[in-house]
């Protein structure tokens, strides 16, 4: 699991792998972006990096496999993930807009409080994966198994849920406006908290 060291100008959060600053109080945040893709371009498996609040524009991190690395309140800009691998990452209060999700296979991912904008999920495992609060708008979920993933408190608008597995699915709490589920079996997810 990646490490959580200070950032050394005492700002509270945490340093990127590899630096004693987070990535705020970089001199140079581009170089500091390109020293990332270019440690994740050179290793198909990667382990426990922390790269919060990291912003990537554009980048293709197909076929690379991470465990235990963070992504916190990283930026996402139209990148692509195609048959990525992802084991207990976490990607809280991560940003996503125009991005691609192809035939990927994500367990135990923590996309809470993040916001996806404009982005598409297709044909992939998404499984154990936690949406708690994300605000996700003009998104597909197409052919995915959501299988035991969380939407609790998620504000959905114009998303749309296609052919995907909702087994113990749990939606509760979640605002929904323009939220289409076709054909999806609805009947095994959770929408509202039984009354105890
Ligand atoms: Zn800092």
């Amino acid at each position: 699991m990646f490490e959580i060291i200070p950032c050394a100008s005492g700002c509270g959060r945490s340093a990127t792998s590899g630096s004693n600053v987070c990535f705020v109080h970089q001199a140079d945040r581009a170089r500091e972006t390109r020293r990332i893709v270019e440690h994740i371009a050179g290793n198909a498996t990667v382990r426990d990096l922390n790269a919060s609040g990291v912003e990537f524009v554009g980048e293709d991190f197909s076929d690379r496999r991470f465990f235990g690395c963070c992504f916190r309140n990283a930026v996402f800009s139209g990148c692509r993930f195609s048959e990525v691998l992802l084991r207990m990452c976490f990607l809280d209060f991560a940003r996503f807009s125009g991005c691609e999700f192809l035939r990927s296979d994500f367990q135990f991912v923590s996309f809470a409080g993040a916001e996806f904008a404009d982005c598409g999920f297709r044909d992939s495992e998404l499984v154990h994966a936690n949406f708690l609060g994300a605000g996700i708008e003009r998104t597909s979920f197409n052919s995915l198994n959501l299988y035991n993933s969380r939407f609790i408190n998620a504000r959905l608008r114009e998303t749309g849920f296609v052919n995907c597995n909702v087994m113990r699915t749990n939606f509760a709490y979640a605002g929904q406006e323009n939220v289409t589920f076709r054909p999806t079996n609805t009947g095994d997810a959770i929408f509202e908290v039984e009354p105890s």
